[in-house]
């Protein structure tokens, strides 16, 4: 299989520095909470428009080089306005970044997690959508696409439909909102479904998984709530509110009240319950059928085979 061979390569790469990184990953890792602290501080730096710009010089390099220990893994959309590390005002070697269009994991996006998660010792995972996304905006619009973009077009399209079921009504921009919020939940099911080792990871409390929103007028990244609708973090406090109507049109359709729109984290119906344990038989009824690539879903290629 393509993915299999692709994986075969990644993983023979990666784990050739893995008991490396591993060494000296399981040294001063900080908890969960202390990781989205960390990067909920550096939005707020970043908002305020005060970024310190940590981690970026060449003494950070040479520390770097030794081996990588992230203290969080960042799951979100390649848009060139998402840019992970200026969002939360980190340096070389701070955050694991994977970025694909529509912060959806097919094969290779899962098995990269699972790199952060299991070789990485990554405490936190974070999986942050966007507003304004394109990609979930064609998915919504049911553009015509051509080449793969379609089976990437299909790793979305069950958020959309969630997001259609849950509110017919909604319709244009609303619908994107609360398509990007349904797809941010969508992913981290997606992690659960087809991972097995990330399941297992979460389950024993070594890592933990939370969604986010990143809101590209503000600069503001809204924490998603967790298990039980709480949120996962103390909220980041906004240095001043930006404009009142834009930023967090996802929130809105998340029966969050509209006047703390800007200041809490938006409330997107969250079944996924990362803490307690995932319920990998959720959606499977919503998945697109595999197509063997990069981008699809992994049920043939199950990342769980290829990387013993
Ligand atoms: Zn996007």
């Amino acid at each position: 299989m393509f993915d299999r061979i692709r994986i075969g390569r990644f993983l023979g790469v990666v784990l050739v520095g893995a008991w490396v990184a591993s060494a000296l990953a399981e040294s001063q890792a900080p908890s969960a909470n202390e990781a989205v602290k960390r990067l909920a501080a550096g939005n707020a730096r970043f908002r305020a428009g005060s970024p310190t710009h940590p981690n970026g010089d060449a003494a950070r390099r040479a520390e770097t080089a030794k081996g990588q220990e992230p203290f969080a893994a960042v799951v979100s959309c390649s848009d060139s306005r998402v840019p992970v590390e200026l969002v939360f005002d980190q340096g070389i070697g701070d955050v694991f970044v994977v970025r694909i269009a529509g912060n959806v994991c097919g094969v290779s996006g899962v098995a990269t997690v699972e790199y952060a998660a299991e070789h990485l010792h990554i405490p936190l995972l974070v999986v942050m959508g966007h507003t304004s996304c394109g990609a979930v905006t064609a998915v919504v619009e049911g553009a015509k696409l051509d080449g793969r973009l379609s089976d990437l077009a299909g790793l979305i399209k069950p958020a959309v439909e969630t997001a259609r079921k849950q509110n017919p009504a909604l319709k244009g921009k609303e619908l994107v909102a609360a398509a990007t919020l349904a797809n941010v939940q969508n992913t981290i099911e997606t992690l659960f479904e087809y991972s097995p080792l990330i399941t297992g990871l979460v389950k024993e409390g070594k890592v933990k998984i939370v969604g986010a929103l990143y809101d590209i007028e503000s600069g503001k990244v809204l924490w998603l709530p967790g298990p039980g609708g709480e949120p996962t973090e103390p909220a980041p406090e906004p240095a001043a509110p930006a404009k009142p109507a834009a930023p967090a049109k996802p929130a809105e359709q998340a029966k969050e009240p509209a006047s703390t729109k800007e200041a809490e984290p938006a409330a997107p119906a969250q079944e996924a319950d990362p803490a307690d344990g995932p319920d990998p038989a959720d959606k499977t009824e919503d998945k697109p059928a595999p197509t063997h690539n990069d981008t699809a879903p992994p049920k043939v290629d199950k990342p769980e085979e290829a990387p013993k």
